[in-house]
């Protein structure tokens, strides 16, 4: 399976991602909505969009959960926010500074940037506000290669 190029995700749709993966179970858009304080229907809008593509399924009685791609997404979405955290915390900013600023940007930034940061910091497994895990890809790169 080839990994999705994330940077068609919205910041909404990725931190709906992240959401639904530190939950680890289904989560009603109502929730959702409750916890993002937006509108119920903005979510069930945006629900709808990411179940089309395929990363989550939506249930009347389990709610929204992620499918197989979802979660391995939503995996990479984590990552990209800590490998980026840490890298900003490498430049003068607190932990909690660094996790507020990626915030704004990290939507921003392309997989395949994200596993070449993370390869030269030598695939960091802790990361400011939690634990880091890489996937098969981003583990394959090697020093001076230019692309997987
Ligand atoms: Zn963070
Ligand atoms: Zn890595």
């Amino acid at each position: 399976m080839q990994p999705r190029e994330v940077l068609t995700l919205s910041p909404r749709k990725v931190a709906y991602l992240k959401f639904l993966h530190e939950k680890n179970s289904g989560a009603r858009t109502g929730e959702i909505a409750e916890h993002f304080a937006v509108d119920p229907s903005t979510v069930t809008k945006a629900v709808g969009e990411l179940a089309r593509s395929g990363l989550v399924v939506h249930q009347r009685y389990l709610g929204v959960t992620l499918t197989e791609e979802g979660q391995e997404c939503a995996e990479f979405l984590i990552r990209r926010h800590r490998i980026l955290g840490l890298i900003l915390t490498h430049y003068g900013l607190s932990g909690e500074e660094a996790c507020r600023e990626v915030e704004r940007f990290e939507s921003y930034v392309s997989r395949d940037a994200v596993n070449r940061m993370c390869h030269s910091l030598g695939h960091p497994t802790r990361g400011i506000c939690g634990s880091i895990t890489h996937d098969s890809r981003c583990c394959s790169l090697h020093d001076g290669e230019e692309n997987v």
